[in-house]
């Protein structure tokens, strides 16, 4: 880490808990030495360590050795030919973030180096503003750092995302309004309060974590940058991450400079940069959101206009798919490939089917699908919608007369 930089006018600022710039109030980021990383990270080196987010340290934002989530990240990409060929395409990867350690979704990656960059400034208590995942990964994180923590979430988030925040002890705090609402009160709270607001003060080190999702997806290749990623879109920092991990890699050697495609994926019920990018504009509406797809329903997303911006740099679509479309996605994932998404999965799986139906995907290139978070969290969004279990006595007799009624509805 060399400081942090306003994207905007470039100018930097020291290592601290900071997000904004004085002058102009762009965002600052993280920039790098990377004549000096490029010396000690080598494929050779990456390969020897612990398979963890944390072979890629040199590109990730702590001074020391990580203290927080040293188990997390390097989880599954699986070749999904049942899936590919439902979707019509010659070669699909699912990267399966739904198995993600500890609380099941790509949130541990970022919450993991801004817990981690937290102890090192010397924070005590830790907090973040969330659309459910990010409230589980702060919470089950800070207890196993002892640190303390403070989440903000709707109040009306499924209750699979609301226990598991509950569940390590932290304090859970309940906003009667949208994410916007909850995201503009904290950021008023962390003013105040002097406590590391992951994804306020702490931001620039947060989404750092992002990119290792793309330099495992890139090792687990074989050192190749996909043609296609498809991305799921809350705030839009996944996705220009990703894309900041790919650029990474190719800087330093450590992949080809080749070809490749971001696209972005929304719900329909809360598609500000979906719809801004299907209408070519580089600018976004803020909306209201209505969907099932509660992890990812930020209205006013802060890294709207940067999520453009890569799509169209690197040729990428975006597109957005409805309520029912979301669950045919989430059940087409569980049917072909056993894996059960949480509702984010669904509008990935949705919208790349439309992205290839419609020929912005060649049905004859390979495509990675970001899987980021688990079914088990949203069971509300599926129940009712997946059938029922058949009841019956324990009496074979039954099983029997069950069985044959079934063929002949099969007929
Ligand atoms: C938070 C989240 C995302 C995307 O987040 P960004 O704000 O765009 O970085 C995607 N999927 C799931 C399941 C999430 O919880
Ligand atoms: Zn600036």
């Amino acid at each position: 880490m060399k400081a942090l930089k306003c994207r905007e006018c470039g100018r930097e600022y020291p290592l601290t808990a900071t997000h904004v710039c004085e002058f102009d109030f762009g965002p600052l980021e993280v920039a790098y030495d990377y004549d000096r990383i490029k010396r000690s990270m080598t494929k050779a080196a990456i390969q020897s360590r612990p398979q963890s987010m944390w072979r890629y340290r040199e590109l990730l934002p702590v001074a020391n050795d990580p203290t927080v989530g040293l188990q997390v990240g390097f989880t599954p990409l699986i070749k999904t030919d049942r899936l590919a060929k439902n979707l019509g395409i010659r070669e699909a990867w699912v990267k399966n973030d739904a198995v993600n350690y500890p609380t099941l979704s790509f949130k541990d990656r970022v919450v993991s180096v801004a817990l981690s960059r937290s102890k090192e400034l010397g924070f005590d208590t830790v907090a973040c503003a969330s659309t459910g995942n990010l409230a589980n990964s702060v919470a089950a994180n800070a207890a196993s750092a002892g640190l303390k923590a403070y989440v903000f979430i709707p109040s009306d988030l499924e209750q699979g995302k609301i226990v598991n925040s509950l569940i390590y002890g932290a304090h859970v705090i309940g906003i009667k309004g949208h994410y916007d609402e909850v995201n503009r009160l904290c950021a008023e709270i962390a003013g105040k309060f002097g406590w590391a607001f992951v994804n306020v003060n702490m931001r620039p080190y947060y989404a750092e974590g992002s990119k290792s999702l793309a330099y495992e997806v890139v090792e687990q290749l074989g050192w190749r940058v996909p043609q296609h990623t498809v991305v799921p879109m809350a705030s839009g920092s996944l996705l220009t991450k990703i894309q900041k991990g790919y650029q990474e890699l190719i800087k330093l050697g450590l992949t080809h400079e080749t070809e490749y495609h971001v696209h972005g994926a929304q719900a329909t019920g809360c598609s500000p940069i979906s719809v801004a990018h299907k209408a070519g504009l580089d600018f976004f509406k803020p909306v209201k959101p209505d969907t099932i797809a509660k992890s990812l329903a930020i209205g006013t997303p802060a890294d709207g206009f940067y999520a453009l911006r890569v799509m169209k740099e690197t040729g990428g679509a975006a597109d957005d798919v409805t309520d029912g479309e979301i669950r045919e996605g989430m059940s087409l994932l569980a049917e072909t490939e056993g894996i059960f998404t949480e509702t984010a999965g669904g509008v990935t799986v949705g919208v790349a089917k439309k992205l290839i139906a419609s020929g912005k995907i060649p049905a004859n290139d390979s495509v990675v699908l970001c899987i980021t978070g688990n079914g088990l969290k949203t069971l509300d969004a599926v129940n009712g919608h997946v059938g029922k279990p058949r009841e019956i006595k324990p009496s074979l007799r039954e099983f029997e007369a069950m069985m044959a009624q079934e063929e002949k509805m099969a007929v």
